[in-house]
């Protein structure tokens, strides 16, 4: 794995912000449990998402629909018939691998190797070949490229097959296939069921938006680069319902709407970069993803489709009730088209951590922090009374109650302040507030900030403002 994300990997369990689910079992793969300063900083990119989708936009509302659904909703998307990954096996290490993302890699290794043209080419026949569904000529296509396995070194593969990514179980306590149900594979599909009792019940009128934050679950053949790719995530969706025919003026606008959201929390503009899909998936009639910069490269972190009628439409052919809207503007009957904005929490922490950690080497040292936009940052201040005696701890406390019940905050009087203050960095807290005997004659504290470790000297009563006007959005 590459270096620098092994050092994040190894700060985020460090410093309490992810560990690998059942750690004491060895782990479960692509599967992860948030600690005490992870779950903050999750909850908050959450909160961020849903205050800027269901509040700044007076035309989106939200809902919170179960993670089972009845089992034709996975028929009519089309997840039980095509929800597939090609996979392949190597007979000698008996790896699996995704058959395509051989073929991807093995292209990036041409391009990077200045063979652009062969790599493009190679690309090229691989859609070609998933296109048609050809499996046998993706597997030749693996062969006569003369790619071997990571592992084993060697080309002797298997052949490739389709493997569905729904999770499955059984409801109730019968076992036949009546009762096997899935773990959803996405949000959407909660959304479009309920598409027409979130549209009369909040008497919204098209266009309008539903937004959901919630787990969706897949059987991810490869799951590599930690957070990046779990079986178990939690995804923020929007899909907004549009009059057929202003679809695609809506996905360039959402398209921006997004991107500057981003751009907003912190994150440079150089590292994001929107990438259009070349192929389609079957309900979409435009689609992007934006990428960021991970440290293995540009990679999705939030996908933009416009996924016409085709959800609603399906539903409405396997459900056979009607899944229309009356326009009374146009005075006309129709099954709205949908935009999707779909951003992976999991992968958007991923893509905040990478972006905060920063290592600043001095002459003699190198000095660790977390860079956080103070309005996600997992600990807003920390209180550190200089000593442990006369009537410091107490005063401090007093500034904790005074700032408790609007940011999460901590206390902490044990070891020098110095050690104090690099344990703040560490886990990327803005501010830390320095008591000392001066604070006991005239109520000013030293704010100690966390990127420039600058200190100044400010009366306890700005505290909260100060605090309140930097971790606002
Ligand atoms: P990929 O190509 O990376 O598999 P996808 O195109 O299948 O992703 P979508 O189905 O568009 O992804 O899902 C929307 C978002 O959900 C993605 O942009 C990503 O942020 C998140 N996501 C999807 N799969 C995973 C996963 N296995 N682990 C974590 N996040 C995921």
């Amino acid at each position: 794995e590459n270096a620098q994300l092994k050092d994040i990997i190894a700060h985020a369990k460090e410093y309490g912000f992810v560990y690998p689910s059942s750690e004491i079992y060895d782990g479960l793969q692509a599967v992860y449990d948030y600690g005490a300063y992870g779950v903050e900083l999750k909850n908050n990119l959450k909160r961020l998402w849903w205050e800027t989708m269901t509040r700044v936009h007076e035309n989106i509302v939200g809902i919170d629909a179960a993670i089972f659904m009845h089992p034709t909703t996975w028929k009519a998307s089309g997840h039980v018939d095509s929800f597939n990954d090609p996979m392949i096996d190597n007979k000698d290490s008996k790896k699996r691998y995704r058959a395509d993302v051989l073929v991807e890699e093995h292209a990036a290794k041409l391009e990077n190797d200045g063979k652009v043209e062969e790599a493009k080419q190679l690309t090229a026949a691989l859609a070609r070949l998933l296109e048609a569904e050809d499996l046998a000529g993706v597997r030749d296509l693996i062969i006569n490229e003369g790619i071997t396995c990571p592992i084993s070194g060697t080309s002797n593969w298997t052949d490739v097959r389709q493997f569905n990514l729904m999770f499955s179980t059984q409801v109730g306590s019968v076992a036949d296939d009546a009762s096997t149900i899935y773990l959803r594979p996405e949000t959407a599909q909660g959304i479009f069921v309920n598409f027409l009792n979130v549209q009369k019940t909040a008497r919204m009128k098209v266009p309008f938006g539903i937004a959901q934050i919630g787990k969706a679950f897949r059987n991810e053949i490869v799951a590599r680069q930690f957070i990046f790719r779990m079986r178990e995530f939690e995804q923020m969706e929007m899909q907004f319902f549009v009059r057929p025919g202003t679809e695609l003026d809506w996905y360039q606008k959402w398209a921006d709407v997004r991107m500057r959201w981003h751009l907003a929390l912190g994150t440079p503009a150089e590292k994001l970069r929107k990438h259009d899909h070349e192929k389609l998936a079957h309900y979409a009639n435009a689609a992007m993803d934006i990428e960021y910069e991970f440290p293995f490269g540009f990679k999705e972190v939030e996908g933009i489709h416009s996924r016409t009628d085709f959800d609603l439409k399906s539903h409405q052919e396997y459900s056979k009730k009607k899944q229309q809207y009356f326009d009374p503007e146009v005075n006309q009957n129709y099954i709205p088209y949908v935009i999707e904005t779909s951003i992976g929490a999991d992968r958007l922490f991923l893509l905040t951590l990478c972006n905060a950690y920063t290592e600043e080497k001095t002459e003699d040292k190198t000095r660790v922090y977390l860079k956080f936009h103070p309005a996600v940052a997992p600990v807003k201040a920390a209180i550190l009374p200089l000593t442990k005696k006369d009537g410091l701890p107490e005063k401090a406390q007093e500034i904790v109650e005074l700032l408790k019940y609007d940011f999460n905050i901590i206390y902490e009087e044990a070891a020098s302040i110095g050690k104090r203050y690099t344990r703040q960095d560490l886990i990327g807290t803005p501010f830390c507030i320095a008591v000392d005997h001066q604070t006991l004659e005239d109520n000013t504290v030293t704010i100690r900030h966390r990127d420039t470790t600058e200190q100044e000297r400010v009366p306890i009563s700005e505290l909260h403002a100060r605090i309140a006007e930097a971790t606002s959005f």
